[in-house]
């Protein structure tokens, strides 16, 4: 059925998300201009125009690395501009998206929440029994999160994930220049 050396052409299979036209969209658009379509978040519904975590693991079926780094950008960048970290039901889903940048930064911003955030904020959209739920039936996720607890420098304050260099959730090398950083700014 496929050809070439992603993931499906080994695998002769593709399912896709729910709402790939909208995702197919966004990569054509991708592959023709170079430039990811913006996010943006309806006014009234607060719902997003289109699903960057999906929109990764399409790119990731593809294995369009260069796209991938461009979406999780835009996806932190998101969060900045709208001065929110991700909910309960958000970091669900950031964590399933197959690869370690997204559960990285997933992890991140459970720590950050946990630790920091939850200074300024009330616990409405992170209930203590929503994220108890959370981490038990994601077993993975409670183990990287106890991990970066347990090596995080004593008496130094958590990094907020939004602030780290974007690079940090890039796949590219560490010495490689990034870049995409032109389609996203
Ligand atoms: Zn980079």
């Amino acid at each position: 059925m496929f050809m070439g050396d992603f993931k499906e052409a080994t695998e002769d299979l593709a399912t896709f998300p729910e709402d790939s036209p909208t995702l197919f969209e966004v990569l054509i658009e991708w592959v023709y201009t170079g430039k990811l379509r913006e996010l943006k978040t309806h006014p009234v519904t607060k719902t997003i125009n289109y699903s960057p975590e999906l929109m990764y693991q399409l790119a990731d079926k593809f294995c369009m690395e260069h796209l991938m780094d461009t979406i999780i950008s835009a996806y932190i960048l998101h969060y900045k501009q709208q001065n929110i970290i991700p909910n309960v039901e958000e970091m669900k889903l950031g964590y399933k998206i197959p690869g370690k940048p997204f559960r990285d930064l997933t992890v991140r911003f459970l720590h950050y929440l946990l630790t920091e955030f939850r200074q300024n904020t009330g616990t409405t959209l992170w209930s203590t029994k929503d994220i108890q739920e959370m981490l038990i039936t994601n077993g993975d996720m409670f183990t990287d999160y106890l991990e970066l607890v347990r090596s995080h420098p004593s008496s130094t304050t958590v990094n907020d994930p939004r602030q780290l260099p974007l690079c940090t959730f890039h796949l590219h090398g560490k010495n490689e220049e990034c870049e995409h950083k032109s389609t996203w700014q």
